[in-house]
């Protein structure tokens, strides 16, 4: 059985006293919640606020993004060894707005999940296609090469601590979100390409986020179905009262 996870992802959002609002409201609203993983992503200066705001309670923290190396002449970048240090337990990784505005490539994707890795941080590791790819039916082959150079070098004991985000780029921030059968069907490949890659086993026991739009109104319906284990959240996870219902979704 693989446990549900639900993440929000603040992006470029909330000053430290509106981050400590927002999560203050959101830890009492899922206090009663059990057997649903849940983390917030907060920006870099609001972590380690927010860390210490939900210590002992049931959510994590997640940083939005690292450097791929710990210490060094890398001005303005944060590594793996200080979001641990912050008490970060997650990083997203090759988010898609990090892979189209600041041309992040595969290979440097990598570089950073095998430097969190190293710092024993959990990775959401994003991957998906973009409306002009979905257009032109390439869809498979984007996933296949992201998922294929993201997690090259990683073995099946790393593999426990990643877990992969679809995003279809088109469905972020636009309100589109993909049908339960079209985000079904691209779970349903990414799951059988890690089978191919790391074995059947690692395949079933990995979690698959599906990400873009997601909403109180059309949470239940994708969390419905068999290879969607959870939700990626940018929008929605803004305000308490819509990020603690998506938590509190309803599979049929
Ligand atoms: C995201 O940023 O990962 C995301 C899915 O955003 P939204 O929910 O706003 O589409």
């Amino acid at each position: 059985m693989r446990t549900p996870l639900i993440a929000g992802n603040w992006k470029l959002h909330k000053t430290v006293p509106e981050a400590l609002e927002l999560v203050k409201a959101l830890k009492n609203q899922v206090a009663e919640v059990k057997d649903v993983e849940i983390v917030v992503g907060p920006a870099f200066t609001a972590l380690y606020p927010v860390t210490e705001a939900i210590r002992g309670s049931n959510i994590a923290v997640a940083a939005q993004n690292c450097y791929p190396e710990n210490t060094g002449a890398y001005t303005g970048e944060v590594s793996p060894l200080m979001l641990k240090d912050a008490g970060c337990k997650y990083v997203i990784i090759g988010h898609s707005e990090r892979r189209q505005i600041f041309k992040e490539s595969d290979e440097f994707i990598n570089a950073k999940i095998k430097a969190a890795l190293g710092e024993d941080l959990h990775v959401i590791f994003c991957i998906g296609e973009t409306l002009e790819e979905r257009e032109a039916e390439k869809t498979w082959d984007i996933l296949k090469t992201q998922l294929q150079n993201g997690l090259d070098g990683i073995t099946r004991e790393d593999l426990k601590k990643i877990v992969v985000a679809y995003e279809p780029v088109w469905a972020i921030g636009t309100g589109k979100t993909a049908t339960g059968d079209q985000a079904q069907e691209a779970h349903a490949y990414i799951r059988g390409q890690l089978k191919e890659i790391f074995g059947q086993q690692s395949a079933e026991d990995m979690r698959i986020l599906y990400g873009g739009s997601v909403k109180p109104d059309n949470v239940d319906g994708l969390m419905s179905r068999s290879d969607i284990d959870g939700t990626l959240v940018g929008g929605a996870s803004l305000k308490a009262a819509d990020f603690a219902r998506i938590v509190k979704f309803q599979a049929g």
